[in-house]
């Protein structure tokens, strides 16, 4: 037994203290997946090693065969696991095995109610990883020592799970970890190993190397006991190299766990050989759940990278475009050398095809979800519908697969949520509609109620509701849907072309003409706060609304570009009333020149609430309403 030097205690991080907590009253129904992690963690190290090994061959130390094992011992009532993968230093235990690396940690865990049942879904969107070995374990002891260095410079670290640890330095003649799990009270099914192989072939069959377990040996009496013999209890093959008719549901989700460091199964994946002028494979997983740092912009993101079997690095971020950066999985390829590095990677032809290639697949395997599990679908687009919202800016050559895979709420449906596909919008249009129409707005409440979409509900013609922020933008970027083009109901002079019949057109002109007394009356009452007045073709209840200009910026952008501390062009609206309203009946009978001012803007200002925008001067409103109301008392 070695000595052990520089003992210290330490304190976790606050928020390793939080998660432990939620761990250990979350996951009691499920305590076996801390053995998965602790295997999880294992073969990412023997990866590690393996690839640092490519350029320093004297890492591997001699060169044993690399391997998990796993072992038990019923009286002490303990489970350990030994790898020979990296390992790690003294530092690397404190920072690795002490704090959560994670950016964004911080403000996860101030989501936390201190409600079980409420937080415990939280856990999935973080993944549990090594802190799970205190789900059985009340206390855990790691044996590590990096590759490398001297085997003095190896490392001790011990807790509780209860708020510090410790650390010290000893001596460790083999490079890599042993961890000891020393059992809680009741957990002892666990220190049996018919129980540990069924675990490890339940959620550890995929990983490519071998795990292996003590086989049972009988002790003769009277002879000296044998030498401990070890047999592999797993398949040890990577999984992605297999034929896909090969592999069961089961086992594609236990990878995605391991790869994804999630807890929970993955919605589908799309498993493919590619052959010819190039060569790999790729197995790409869509998540359940949206990941708590999905909009932080150094979250990690990528794919896990493997050249010829060799793991290379993790999180290549050059395989697949920024809004699929939810998108979790492998690829090997045939055809990179073992030496590329993220650089190389942005610079390569080779990568943009394979970019092109699995983004499609990608695209594919969405649209399959959608057409075959629409339930599935929803929560997928509930996830991650802002995220794929970003893809017609970024990725012009998919513009029309990813215009098909949007989903949005609609005057059809009641519910609000954003069901209705482009797709399905068309098969519904009205005999002679050739237009795609649409409304944004700040919040479903207020557009569906705008009165832009009076003459719609009259007519019948559906109308998607657009209420995401990123909505008005994203349509920026859209002109069209199978040859049918976008239109903004709020915008320009409206025409609906053959959904108005020839009389309407008409009896439209006449009442313009019949107006102009009007018209030319409110454009000297509203002066600059208006670019146009007309009569209008969109109202049937309201008495005015206020439209946006062919080219000016919508209320959404320009909110969020002031939001920005942008200076926001200047734009006028376009006053439109309604002739048939009783108010603009009276208005237009108003013979003081002065009350028709008054009332004019107090048109002007209601519509510019209906519209969902804020007054410029308020007071003045509510000053002008007032005076009205008390007239109307006398
Ligand atoms: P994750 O696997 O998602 O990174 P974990 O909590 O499972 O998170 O592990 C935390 C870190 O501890 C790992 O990223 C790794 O750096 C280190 N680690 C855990 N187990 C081992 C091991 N067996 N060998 C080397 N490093 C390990
Ligand atoms: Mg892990």
């Amino acid at each position: 037994m070695s000595v052990e030097t520089q003992k210290e205690t330490l304190g976790f991080q606050t928020e390793v203290k939080q998660l432990l907590h939620l761990m250990i009253h979350s996951l009691y129904s499920n305590k076996e997946i801390f053995l998965r992690e602790l295997i999880s963690n294992a073969s990412d190290a023997v990866d590690k090693l393996r690839f640092e090994a490519l350029s320093k061959p004297e890492l591997l130390e001699g060169g044993a065969e690399l391997k998990i094992r796993v072992s038990f011992d019923k009286d002490a009532q303990t489970v350990t696991l030994e790898d020979n993968g990296i390992g790690m230093s003294r530092e690397d235990v404190i920072t690795h095995l002490g704090t959560i690396a994670k950016s964004g940690t911080a403000d996860f865990m101030k989501n936390l109610t201190g409600d079980q049942k409420k937080d415990s879904h939280l856990i999935g969107q973080f993944g549990v990883g090594f802190y799970s070995a205190f789900i059985v374990a009340d206390q855990v002891e790691v044996f590590s020592r990096r590759a490398g260095l001297p085997a003095s410079d190896g490392v001790h670290w011990s807790s509780r799970g209860e708020g510090e640890f410790e650390v010290a330095t000893l001596e460790k003649a083999d490079r890599g970890t042993r961890i000891v799990l020393h059992l809680k009270k009741g957990e002892d099914e666990f220190a049996d190993g018919y129980r540990l192989r069924n675990i490890i072939k339940k959620y550890s069959d995929h990983i490519a190397l071998p795990i292996e377990l003590p086989k049972e040996q009988v002790a003769v009496e009277g002879e000296p006991a044998p030498e401990q013999e070890w047999e592999t209890v797993n398949r040890a093959s990577a999984l992605w190299t297999r034929p896909r008719a090969e592999v069961k549901d089961e086992e594609y989700q236990e990878f995605y766990k391991h790869i994804a460091h999630d807890f929970e199964n993955p919605l589908a994946w799309s498993h493919n050989k590619v052959e010819g002028k190039l060569e790999y494979n790729s197995l790409l997983y869509v998540p359940a759940r949206a990941p708590f740092d999905l909009y932080q912009r150094e979250a990690p993101r990528g794919l896990k990278l493997y050249v010829q079997r060799v793991f290379v690095m993790d999180q290549a971020e050059s395989f697949l475009p920024l809004y699929l950066r939810f998108i979790k999985g492998v690829v090997d390829s045939n055809d990179l050398s073992l030496n590329v590095s993220r650089e190389i990677l942005q610079k390569d032809p080779i990568i943009d095809s394979m970019k092109s290639a699995l983004t499609k697949r990608v695209l594919d395997m969405l649209e399959k979800l959608a057409k075959n599990q629409p339930e599935e679908y929803k929560g997928f687009w509930k996830n991650f519908g802002q995220v794929m919202k970003e893809g017609p800016a970024e990725d012009f050559a998919n513009k029309e697969k990813i215009a098909g895979l949007l989903r949005f709420a609609s005057t059809s449906d009641e519910s609000g949520e954003q069901s209705v596909s482009l797709a399905e919008y068309l098969s519904r249009a009205k005999e002679g509609q050739d237009k795609i129409y649409y409304l944004t707005g700040e919040s479903y409440a207020q557009v569906k109620n705008s009165p832009h979409l009076e003459v719609f509900r009259k007519k019948g013609i559906e109308v998607l509701l657009l209420t995401d922020r990123i909505d008005e933008w994203l349509m920026s970027y859209l002109s069209d849907f199978d040859g049918k083009g976008f239109v903004d109901v709020a915008r320009g002079d409206l025409d609906l072309g053959k959904l108005d019949s020839e009389e309407d057109k008409k009896a439209q002109e006449e009442v313009a003409k019949d107006k102009e007394g009007l018209i030319e009356r409110l454009k000297t009452a509203l002066g600059d706060a208006v670019s146009e007045v007309r009569v209008s073709h969109r109202l049937t209840d309201s008495p005015a609304i206020l439209a946006i200009g062919e080219q000016d910026l919508g209320l959404q952008m320009r909110q969020i570009l002031e939001a920005s501390g942008q200076k926001v062009p200047d734009s006028k609206p376009i006053f439109e009333f309604n002739p048939t309203h009783p108010l603009i009946g009276k208005l237009d009978n108003e013979q003081s020149e002065e009350r028709f001012g008054e009332l004019s803007h107090i048109l002007f200002d209601q519509a510019a609430l209906a519209a969902g925008d804020s007054l410029k001067d308020p007071a003045a409103y509510v000053r002008r309403l007032n005076k009205l109301l008390v007239e109307l008392s006398v």
